[in-house]
């Protein structure tokens, strides 16, 4: 008997198994996956350190979440400023005084204001109800027809009018010359790759890999006093309520030997739908100044989610949200004592500051440290 077991060795997983292994407590981690660290996996490729379920730039506004991983690694200054490609023109981003620059011309936030305020009221938005209501009004019709439309239909393979408003809100518009992509106090990349910090994390706990729960459920649910379980809740429950719906990605890396600097940038976001991938990321320009012969660059393409692929977005819409809501009483009911936690269990679109918060304020909780 353990006195946890933790489904799921991810950044929530992993600092919740830290903390409590701080405890004394003995701890049980496994994962399906043939490797712990969840979609914050990296690999060393060419001596380059991989993300290989797409960038992972760490930021926070949280001291607390800051100190924390800073114990685990040592990160660099590394600022995310991604560019975008529409038809091949480049665009800055977020949205800042850089961009409407390229866009209209203007040079001033007094002149960008006014040409946004212009084609907010031809298109009429008072209350923005959705995610194209919510654009225009933010930045105007141009960009959001350039930057935002096609991206956004190719990464959530819904029309943005179905979609809510709160995932375009998640970027800063800037009346200012700043293309950092965060409003964050504290940001960076690890030098050495996250999967060092998950390895840190988790020393002296066990772990099992290529362990699935539900495929061992019998072993599994009796083997620990307590579970905290950072799959997908509704295939925890056999999909009995009905499916969330998630979007999955699919990676190609390519490795480059005939080039060291293949595009310039760490990220580029791809706009426009001809081109079927969203964002290709070049590795070796988070790792600032890294002098490596070649180079390794991922593309990625998403598309709807489907049993045996990896839900690597939830689709925070009503309907899966309310359906998510059923999965929660049907826990509270049937399974009091598992704890549903991240970004899979939770059913929220957490970046990795919040999912560490958020186990940090779990074991608080259970604990009584705080
Ligand atoms: P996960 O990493 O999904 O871990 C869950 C783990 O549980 C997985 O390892 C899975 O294999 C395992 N598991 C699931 N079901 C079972 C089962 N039945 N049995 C055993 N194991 C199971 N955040 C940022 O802050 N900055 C970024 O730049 C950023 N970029 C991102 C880019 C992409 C493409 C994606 C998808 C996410 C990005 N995020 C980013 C979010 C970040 O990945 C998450 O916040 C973080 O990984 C959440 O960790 P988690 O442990 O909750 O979930
Ligand atoms: N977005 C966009 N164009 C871009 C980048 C982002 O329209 O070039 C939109 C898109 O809808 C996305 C949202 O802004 O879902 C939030 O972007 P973020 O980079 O936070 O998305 P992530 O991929 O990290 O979840």
């Amino acid at each position: 008997m353990y006195d946890y077991l933790i489904v799921g060795s991810g950044l929530t997983g992993a600092v919740f198994s830290h903390e409590a292994k701080k405890r004394g407590k003995s701890v049980l981690v496994i994962d399906k996956r043939s490797h712990a660290g969840g979609n914050i996996y990296t690999e060393n490729i060419i001596n380059i350190q991989v993300h290989m379920y797409g960038a992972h730039i760490f930021h926070t506004n949280s001291k607390r979440v800051w100190d924390y991983m800073n114990d685990f690694a040592v990160f660099n200054r590394y600022t995310n400023s991604p560019i975008a490609n529409y038809k091949g023109e480049i665009y800055s981003l977020p949205f800042s005084m850089y961009t409407f620059n390229k866009m209209w011309g203007v040079k001033t936030p007094e002149e960008a204001k006014a040409k946004i305020d212009e084609q907010r009221r031809m298109a009429g938005i008072k209350e923005p109800k959705n995610l194209e209501e919510q654009a225009i009004s933010l930045v105007g019709i141009d960009i959001y027809e350039r930057l935002i439309k096609e991206y956004t239909e190719k990464q959530w393979g819904r029309p943005c009018n179905e979609l809510p408003a709160f995932i375009i809100k998640r970027l800063p518009v800037r009346f200012k010359y700043d293309n950092n992509y965060f409003d964050a106090l504290y940001q960076g990349i690890p030098v050495d790759g996250f999967t060092k910090i998950i390895e840190k994390m988790l020393e002296g706990c066990e772990v099992r890999l290529n362990c699935d729960f539900c495929k061992n459920r019998n072993e599994l649910q009796g083997i620990a006093e307590n579970i905290i379980y950072t799959g997908q809740i509704d295939e925890y429950f056999d999909y009995s309520l009905g499916h969330l719906e998630y979007r999955t990605l699919r990676f190609e890396h390519e490795i480059m030997t005939d080039t060291d600097n293949f595009q310039g940038n760490a990220v580029v976001n791809w706009t426009d739908k001809s081109v079927p991938y969203m964002r290709s990321v070049e590795h070796k320009h988070f790792y600032l100044n890294l002098e490596t012969k070649g180079t390794v660059i991922s593309r990625e393409f998403p598309s709807e989610w489907k049993r045996g692929d990896e839900p690597y977005y939830p689709v925070n819409n009503e309907k899966n949200n309310a359906i998510y809501e059923s999965y929660r009483e049907l826990a509270r009911g049937k399974c009091p004592d598992i704890i549903f936690a991240g970004r899979l269990g939770e059913y929220k679109y957490y970046d990795m500051d919040t999912a560490a918060l958020k186990a940090l304020e779990l074991s608080d909780k259970i604990f009584n440290q705080r």
